[in-house]
């Protein structure tokens, strides 16, 4: 039997493409190892999104490069993003490499692996669309959280973001195969799910796409969540990555109302000056960003918001800076994820604006952000001392075998003292007695 090793670099969509392809590869016999070592086939799934990524991997394929010399019979595949981006223009650079498949094409590796061993051809597939994609279901078995792709591609085009050449456009799936889905996992003892889509307040909507109205009433996302509210044994709902335009009222209310929708919400922002936002293409102001987070909270003054900012976008001035800082502190962030800006080929800001903020200037930025919410996050924590929260269990912690482990709704990790019979995927009451700024820690609470 072959093995194979798939290595992922990128966001949570790449990491539940990797799961979903390795169910596939070993529902054709083969068989998964956890070093690239004992691998006779490795993947590398890779994002396209950060340069860093794509020089990482290559870089490794020019060390896998001698390997392969030694062992002749290995075979090197290249999927995802990257393989999208570049296509054939891969293989001609790299003769180590035996198949590039590109995003919607997943489904076709098992039948490039085979192509490979026969030593017949090297293959490349990037074809994307609709006709092309076949959305993979497979699940690592015994998972208590478990991600679910509910729709692909975006519409947007962001001046910044590669993600529309990448994933293509808009795709939603069909509610009953996310129904079906879901369901299966829960029936199996899953009890979270992340619900993944590039812009995910955009599902079902491709259809009114040129629906001048910013915030059409009508959400079929938020009918989504409704529905898979509903599924017995399911406890929690996460779902990334929202977009503010896309969060009308009917969406708001949905996420307020359904208890099953954790309260912890990540929405990207990306800058906090209306200029910056402008050349991004982010089609909202900060003004609306506040306005809709405001929407949240006066509902639910428990809630947590993260988000994404770019830092050093072309021409971000001090003073755009310190209007991304002070949005940031008048939402207090939970946590974000901070980027240096970097310009990524064929998209408008690559083309249109020199990335003429200095390398120095966006590190400063980034650790000036990075600071602020370190800051804050002791506090934010602080607040759960003496309280009762309820924690989904994942399991024995890693670092101490005498706790437990697991989150809270708002996505908090809590270790804790268990109580006899505890197994993962209960839910726990947890006495939280000490918190720091990364955990929070406590005694869960017998039940009487
Ligand atoms: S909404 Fe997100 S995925 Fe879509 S183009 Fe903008 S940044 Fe990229």
């Amino acid at each position: 039997m072959s093995t194979f090793h798939i290595k992922t670099y990128g966001c949570q969509m790449n990491e539940r493409d990797s799961e979903a392809l390795s169910c596939l590869l070993e529902s054709n016999g083969y068989q998964a190892v956890a070093s690239e070592a004992e691998a006779d086939i490795i993947i590398f799934n890779t994002c396209s999104v950060r340069d860093q990524a794509e020089r990482k991997v290559i870089g490794k394929l020019g060390l896998l490069r001698r390997l392969k010399r030694d062992k002749p019979g290995l075979i090197l595949g290249l999927v995802g993003c990257m393989a999208q981006n570049h296509g054939a223009e891969l293989l001609k650079q790299m003769p180590q490499l035996d198949f590039v498949i590109g995003t919607d094409c997943l489904h076709s590796v098992p039948d490039s692996i085979r192509r490979a061993q026969l030593r017949q051809a090297r293959s490349v597939e990037v074809a994307m669309g609709p006709d092309q994609f076949v959305e993979l279901t497979g699940h690592y078995p015994g998972q208590i959280c478990a991600f679910v792709s509910v729709m692909r591609g975006c519409d947007q085009f962001c001046s910044y973001c590669i993600v529309p050449y990448t994933r293509g456009r808009e795709r939603s799936r069909p509610r009953q195969d996310i129904l079906d889905e879901v369901r299966r996992l829960a029936d199996n003892g899953t009890r979270e799910i992340l619900l993944l889509g590039q812009n995910i307040t955009a599902y079902g909507m491709a259809e009114t796409r040129h629906d001048e109205s910013r915030r059409p009433d009508h959400s079929p996302f938020a009918e989504l969540l409704a529905e898979l509210n509903e599924v017995s044994g399911l406890e929690r709902i996460r779902f990334t990555s929202p977009h503010v335009r896309f969060m009308n009222d009917h969406f708001v209310d949905a996420i307020c109302s359904l208890p099953k929708v954790c309260k912890a919400f990540h929405i990207p922002v990306q800058a906090g000056s209306n200029r910056i936002l402008k050349l991004m293409r982010r089609s909202y102001s900060a003004e609306e960003y506040l306005e809709r987070i405001a929407a949240i909270r006066n509902r639910l003054p428990e809630c947590s918001f993260s988000t994404d900012v770019i830092v050093g976008f072309p021409t971000e001035s001090d003073e755009d800076f310190a209007q991304t800082r002070d949005l940031m502190a008048q939402v207090d962030f939970d946590m974000a994820y901070i980027f240096r800006y970097s310009p990524r080929s064929g998209t408008k800001a690559a083309k249109d604006y020199p990335d003429d903020v200095p390398d120095e200037l966006k590190h400063q930025r980034n650790q000036i952000l990075l600071d602020d919410l370190a800051a804050g996050s002791a506090r934010r924590n602080e607040r759960f001392r003496g309280r009762v929260l309820e924690v989904l269990v994942e399991g024995v912690s890693k670092r101490n075998v005498e706790r437990w482990t697991g989150r809270s709704d708002l996505n908090k990790v809590c270790n804790f003292v268990p109580v006899p019979g505890i197994k993962p995927g209960d839910l726990v009451n947890v006495t939280i007695t000490r918190t720091t700024a990364n955990s929070l820690f406590g005694e869960a609470v017998k039940e009487s």
